[in-house]
């Protein structure tokens, strides 16, 4: 049987009467070249654990059980759960968790995952590779949460809608270029891995898609005196793009024209430039410099 083929998600709907939730982001993949290039572009190796976010009824999940040493996917669906268990069924290092991955503490399951390994082997997993094709309603807050929990993993490798994929991987000075690309690009170096058309999914949304490789960084490249005002400049920021820092940098809670002025000078920065000019060093040394002036 073919997992990824569209006669198998319908023989699969009739079998157990399931019925795909457009509210559950479902656009299930049905090309294997596709599931190759996540697999390939995220870099699973045999001693690598990995952890898949909403495997639906498994096509990514099961190669990603041959090629690496272990695979937790966290499911949403009770639905699909014992689906997964027949489609999963001729692999012995798979486990499916049913559970938002909004609500789920990535770390604690990581730190198990990685303490039972030492035990039965000696070592822990050579790497942790995050996979996925995320259902596109909570795409950001998804990678977000796993960014700002510190997940303790080496990369994350997801499919997203095409202009999530664009802004999050865009430079200064473009349209696309905003908070989100700044958030990411501050914890993880980003790559592109493939673009993907809309038509290989059932059912078919009405966007494009790209998986993107975010690379989480062990050791960032600005040092932030305090990274939540650096979040906070970055959000006011952008939040009026289309105003100079001067008078953006007054959605920043509790600064004054002045402590604004000074702290753009001190940075080096004009304070007639816009927020989508700034590229991330220049945003962590302005929020450096207001952190010294709040
Ligand atoms: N990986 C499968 C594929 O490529 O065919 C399914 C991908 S589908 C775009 C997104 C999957 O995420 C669905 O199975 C959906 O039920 C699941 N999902 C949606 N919201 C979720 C959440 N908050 N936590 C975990 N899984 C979720």
């Amino acid at each position: 049987m073919k997992l990824y083929a569209p006669s198998t998600i319908r023989e699969i709907k009739a079998k157990y009467g399931f019925k795909l939730s457009k509210s559950l982001g479902q656009n299930f993949l049905t090309d294997k070249n596709i599931i190759d290039q996540i697999i390939e572009g995220s870099g699973i190796g045999e001693n690598d654990l990995v952890l898949e976010i909403g495997p639906g009824i498994g096509v990514i999940t099961s190669e990603a059980a041959s090629a690496g040493g272990k695979v937790i996917a966290i499911e949403i669906d009770k639905n699909l759960i014992p689906i997964l268990k027949e489609t999963l069924m001729q692999h012995d290092n798979v486990e499916v968790i049913h559970a938002d991955i909004l609500k789920t503490d990535v770390n604690q399951i990581l730190k198990k995952e990685q303490a039972e390994q030492v035990e039965k082997t000696g070592e822990r997993y050579q790497a942790v590779r995050v996979i996925g094709n995320l259902p596109y309603y909570i795409t950001t807050p998804i990678i977000m949460k796993l960014l700002e929990d510190g997940i303790e993993a080496d990369s994350i490798t997801v499919m997203m809608q095409k202009e999530v994929a664009d802004r999050i991987q865009a430079h200064p000075g473009t349209k696309a270029y905003g908070a989100i690309s700044v958030a990411v690009q501050y914890y993880c170096q980003v790559s592109q891995v493939v673009s993907v058309p809309r038509d290989v999914f059932v059912p078919q949304p009405n966007v494009d898609s790209a998986v993107l490789r975010l690379n989480i960084r062990k050791e960032k490249i600005v040092r932030l005196k305090d990274k939540d005002i650096f979040f906070r400049v970055v959000k006011a920021g952008f939040g009026q793009r289309r105003k100079t820092l001067s008078n953006s940098l007054m959605g920043v809670k509790g600064i004054t024209k002045e402590n604004a002025l000074a702290a753009l000078q001190a940075a080096g920065i004009d304070p007639v430039r816009r927020a989508e000019t700034l590229d991330l060093e220049e945003f962590a040394e302005l929020s450096n410099q207001i952190y010294e002036r709040l």
